[in-house]
């Protein structure tokens, strides 16, 4: 199957193969279609599958026959949770339509509204928000959406975790009954399902490869270490193994911080990234990460996410993550596009709940490996502490992993 196959014409065709992209990939078979088509879609897709380019080149394919966008209006609106993402949606959109005449901008909190107020005059072919700013564009009348023909909600179920919910039913409220839904999500929860019934009745739902599943090309490996020695470890494995870009999650923005000045202390060039921060300083440190400028990015779940950092090589989880889900969304930023990448976690005594979590979402048995000169203190084989359980009460003692263990 080609681009041309799937009904994409020249302008676009052209730019792709300038990109290198020889054959689309398995979620953009499946939605460029439907999204030609005029279909409504509810779709899951593996993070690093190529999701973005699934949704905009029908967009700009869809685009190039629609009248030119009215005054302070866009044609086709994509709402997303995070500013990252925003600008890193808008640069596709630049990338892919670059032998075209759409127009496009992207609109996001943390920044001065005014320029982005002028860019909206003229109105945009395609329009890429947060939910507060477009709100507040709406709420100054800067915008208005009543020619939106296409929508994509982005990220859906992050969105609701963020408690984006009521600005988006909102921003829904706003638009023509008429239009076409597109909705991309990482899992199909009740209250995602809820939301899809809310834009349309017939959503055709599109799914790839399990979304829990994590990328095959990435390597996974996780090592059982004391917490005070973590940042050691972290500093020997980017020396010993000549890291030279890592991306380091960390569950607290205050732990970013921590670890980026233990790394910056062993000589380590680290920034951070995370929701404290001004929204100019998250764009200078993602600038800087992805030119290599700085080896190590230490994020936020929330900062990181749908982060595309090209052949980004390691991503570490300097603490497992607390929610399974995370741990394939963070993983997710290397191995992208079919390319090689590795992922490495570090296991503490009171991270074996988290560990099981994920190895049930993911159906994968990751197991602590021990490295030389950081054997930790505590048992491997003790079993894990269920206070926090949800089953409380109902299983006592299960191991961190191999079989559980019948008192
Ligand atoms: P996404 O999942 O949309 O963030 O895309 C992940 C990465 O895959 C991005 O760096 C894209 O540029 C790249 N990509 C998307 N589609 C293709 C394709 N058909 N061939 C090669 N690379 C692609």
């Amino acid at each position: 199957m080609s681009f041309k196959d799937l009904g994409l014409s020249d302008p676009i065709l052209k730019t792709l193969k300038r990109l290198d992209y020889l054959t689309p990939t398995e979620i953009q078979t499946k939605t460029i279609p439907l999204i030609l088509s005029g279909k409504n879609i509810l779709a899951s897709a593996k993070t690093g599958s190529g999701k973005t380019a699934g949704f905009v080149l029908p967009i700009l394919e869809k685009l190039r026959s629609l009248k030119s966008p009215k005054n302070k209006n866009a044609n086709a609106l994509i709402v997303t949770p995070t500013r990252e993402l925003t600008a890193q949606i808008q640069q596709n959109v630049l990338n892919y339509g670059r032998n075209m005449s759409i127009t496009s901008a992207s609109v996001y909190g943390g920044v001065k509204i005014f320029p982005q107020k002028n860019k909206l005059k003229n109105g945009v072919g395609i329009l890429v928000a947060t939910p507060g700013r477009l709100l507040d564009l709406m709420n100054q009348k800067a915008i208005f959406l009543s020619s939106v023909e296409i929508l994509v909600l982005d990220e859906a179920d992050l969105m609701l975790d963020m408690g984006f919910l009521n600005d988006i039913k909102k921003i829904l409220r706003q638009l023509p009954q008429r239009r076409q839904n597109l909705m991309f999500s990482a899992t199909f929860s009740t209250e995602i399902r809820s939301l899809a019934k809310n834009l349309n009745n017939n959503l055709i739902e599109v799914m790839t490869a399990s979304s829990n599943s994590t990328v095959e090309s990435v390597a996974q490996k996780i090592y059982a270490v004391d917490k005070e020695n973590k940042s050691k470890l972290l500093c020997y494995l980017i020396n010993e193994y000549r890291w030279s870009q890592v991306l380091v999650f960390s569950r607290t923005k205050h732990g970013t911080e921590k670890i980026a000045k233990q790394l910056n202390k062993f000589g380590i060039e680290a920034i951070t990234i995370h929701g404290n921060k001004s929204q100019n300083a998250r764009t200078r440190a993602l600038k800087d990460f992805k030119s290599l400028k700085a080896q190590v990015l230490v994020a936020t779940d929330v900062a990181a996410r749908g982060i595309d950092v090209n052949d980004l090589p390691y991503v570490v989880n300097y603490d497992l993550p607390a929610i399974p889900n995370d741990y394939v969304h963070r993983i997710g930023r290397t191995g992208r596009a079919g390319k090689e990448g590795n992922a490495i976690s570090f296991f503490s005594a009171d991270d074996g709940r988290h560990l099981k979590g994920i190895n049930q979402l993911t159906k994968l048995s990751l197991r602590p490996e021990v490295l030389e000169g950081f054997e930790p203190s505590f048992d491997l084989n003790k079993p894990i502490k269920t206070s926090r359980s949800p089953n409380k009460g109902k299983k006592k003692s299960k191991r961190y992993f191999g079989k559980a263990r019948r008192r």
